[in-house]
C-alpha cells in the first residue's frame, strides 16, 4: 500500500486492451488515429503514446504544437496531426518536427503558402467550429487545388458534432456526405488521408476515410452518458488517497466552508487530503462519494482547494492512513460526471497535474513513475 497523498493510477494494459478491441472495429484498410490531446484526456500523452506505439499505432493526434512536440520528443515517430491552431510564423518548426498541420481557413492557410509544411484542410460540415465551407464544394476544391504546390497536402478531415446521439443520425449522416462530396472532387489528388470520424462515429457510423480518431473511448469513457460501449472497453484510471485524519463529530455541529451540512446524529468522519486544485470537482460536495475497504462514504459539506471531509460512521474499521478510492473501473469518470452535470471528457482533463500520475501495466504490473 502506498502512502501517497493523491494520485492517478494509470493501466496502461487496458489502455493497449480498448486500443485493441477498437482497431478490430474497424473495415479493412482503415487504422486508427489515437486522439492524444490534452495530455491524453488526463492520463499522460507520453506514456500512452509510447504504449499505443506498441500496439502498432502509426497516427497520433493533438491540438496545439507543443503537445506535437512533446510527442516527437518523446520518440512517436508515426503520424502527428495539430487539429487545432497554429500560428504560421511556427512553420520551420512544424517542418522540422515533421508535424502536420490542420488548416482551419483560407486566411489561416495563407500564412503556410510556400512552406511546404505537411498539411491537411479541415472541412466545415455542420460543426461551424473550422473548417473550409463544406455547403460550397466547388469552392472547397478551388482551395484545395490552389494548395497542391504551396503546402504537401495529405489529406482532409472534418468533425461530426452529434455521432454520439442516434436521433441525430440523419444529420450525421448529411456531414458525412458534404465531406464525402468535397473528398470525390479531388479525388484525382489521391490524398492519403481523409477522416471524419471521431469516437461515437466510429462506433456507430460506417466509416467514410482511412483513419477513425479514436478519444475518448481508448480511454473506456463514453462520448455520451446514452451510449453502450463495446465489450471490453475499460476506463484506465484509478484515482487513489489516504485518510489523513479520522474524528468525531457531535449533533447539531457542522462540516467545512458555508456550514452546509450540519450533524443529526454522532458521526464518524474522515478527512481526505484531495481538494479542486487537485481537480477533484467542487460540484461533488454533499453528493459524491469515495470508497473506503470496498464501501461508500459520502461527501459531508463542501470541497476545499486541498481537504474534503466523508462519512464513515457505518465503515468503523476504517482508519489514519487508509486507501481512499475516488475514481475507478466502476465509479468513473462518467459517473462523476453525471453528479457533476458536465461530460467525462472534462472531468479527465480536469485532474490538475498536482494529482501525480504512476503507470501500470496489468494488475500485477510494477508502478513506474513519469
Ligand atoms: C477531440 C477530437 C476528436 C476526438 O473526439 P472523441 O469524442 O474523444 O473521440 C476527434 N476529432 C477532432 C477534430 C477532435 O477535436
Amino acid at each position: 500500500m502506498s502512502n501517497k497523498r493523491c494520485y492517478v493510477e494509470v493501466d496502461l494494459s487496458v489502455i493497449r486492451e480498448n486500443a485493441r478491441i477498437l482497431s478490430a472495429s474497424l473495415g479493412p484498410g482503415q487504422e486508427m488515429m489515437a486522439v492524444v490531446k490534452a495530455d491524453a484526456y488526463g492520463h499522460g500523452a507520453v506514456p500512452v503514446s509510447l504504449a499505443l506505439k506498441e500496439e502498432g499505432v502509426r497516427h497520433f493526434a493533438v491540438s496545439n504544437i507543443r503537445e506535437a512536440m512533446e510527442l516527437r520528443e518523446a520518440g512517436i515517430d508515426g503520424q502527428v496531426l495539430i487539429l487545432g491552431y497554429t500560428p504560421a510564423c511556427e512553420a520551420d518548426k512544424l517542418k522540422s518536427y515533421d508535424i502536420t498541420q490542420a488548416l482551419i481557413s483560407e486566411e489561416h492557410a495563407q500564412g503556410f503558402k510556400g512552406t511546404g509544411i505537411k498539411a491537411q484542410f479541415a472541412i466545415d460540415t455542420g460543426m461551424n467550429r473550422i473548417g473550409l465551407d463544406g455547403d460550397d464544394p466547388a469552392h472547397c476544391e478551388a482551395v484545395i487545388r490552389s494548395y497542391r504546390d504551396e503546402v504537401q497536402l495529405t489529406g482532409l478531415f472534418t468533425h461530426l458534432c452529434t455521432a454520439d446521439d442516434p436521433s441525430s443520425d440523419d444529420f450525421t449522416e448529411e456531414q458525412m456526405a458534404r465531406f464525402e462530396a468535397v473528398c470525390e472532387r479531388v479525388s484525382d489528388l489521391d490524398l492519403p488521408y481523409l477522416h471524419c470520424l471521431n469516437s461515437a462515429g466510429g462506433l456507430y457510423h460506417n466509416a467514410y476515410g482511412k483513419l477513425v480518431r479514436f478519444g475518448i473511448v481508448l480511454y473506456g469513457l463514453k462520448p455520451d452518458r446514452a451510449n453502450v460501449l463495446p465489450d471490453g472497453l475499460k476506463p484506465a484510471m484509478t484515482w487513489k488517497s489516504l485518510i489523513s485524519m479520522v474524528k468525531t463529530v457531535h449533533p447539531g455541529e457542522s462540516i467545512s466552508y458555508g456550514r452546509t451540512f450540519t450533524a443529526e446524529h454522532e458521526m464518524r468522519v474522515a478527512t481526505v487530503p484531495v481538494g479542486y486544485a487537485d481537480g477533484y470537482r467542487r460540484d461533488m460536495s454533499n453528493q459524491g462519494s469515495v470508497w473506503i475497504r470496498g464501501k461508500e462514504a459520502r461527501i459531508l459539506g463542501r470541497v476545499c482547494m486541498d481537504q474534503f471531509m466523508c462519512d464513515v460512521t457505518d465503515i468503523p474499521e476504517a482508519s489514519f492512513e487508509d486507501e481512499v478510492i475516488l475514481m475507478d473501473q466502476h465509479y468513473n469518470a462518467d459517473t462523476i460526471a453525471a453528479l457533476c452535470r458536465t461530460i467525462g471528457y472534462e472531468i479527465a482533463c480536469d485532474i490538475s497535474k498536482r494529482t501525480e500520475r504512476v503507470y501500470i501495466h496489468g494488475n500485477n504490473g510494477k508502478a513506474e513513475k513519469f
